[in-house]
């Protein structure tokens, strides 16, 4: 099956039917890319817009070395949408852990602003230069 590499777009036979050629094959960015998907199919019923891309996820998450962004200690878990009628968009997501999904506490307000600057900066896409060596994330 001939298929588009998410990262580089270069079209390539996809034996094993994933998203990346081999190019650009890396644990971590499969594991991404797995994460991408499912929350694209979790939120697609909701009809919110989709259009945030693997390089610009991975750019997010290398901004947070891995880390959830709102604590900014634990290792994240998932992708948050800051304001979820606003969709998988670039300016509009950012990793996050479970505990903070779930608790919403510690500081949370004063990070919320922290992240709502931060989306609202449109970052620069870096994902080639700034990449961590290897991402801490919870499975
Ligand atoms: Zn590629
Ligand atoms: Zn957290």
């Amino acid at each position: 099956m001939i298929t588009r590499c998410a990262l580089c777009n270069t079209e390539f036979d996809a034996r094993t039917s994933y998203g990346l050629c081999k190019n650009c094959w890396q644990r971590d960015r499969l594991r991404e890319w797995d994460r991408l998907e499912a929350a694209k199919k979790h939120v697609r019923r909701s009809g919110v817009p989709i259009e945030l891309t693997l390089v610009e996820w991975l750019s997010i998450i290398s901004d947070f070395q891995g880390h959830c962004a709102y604590c900014l200690v634990q290792p994240y878990s998932v992708i948050e949408m800051v304001k979820p009628y606003k969709g998988l968009m670039r300016d509009n997501v950012v990793p996050i852990c479970r505990a903070c999904q779930v608790h919403k506490q510690n500081g949370f307000e004063s990070a919320e602003e922290r992240i709502e600057a931060y989306v609202e900066s449109e970052p620069t896409i870096h994902l080639f230069e700034d990449e961590p060596e290897a991402w801490e994330v919870e499975a």
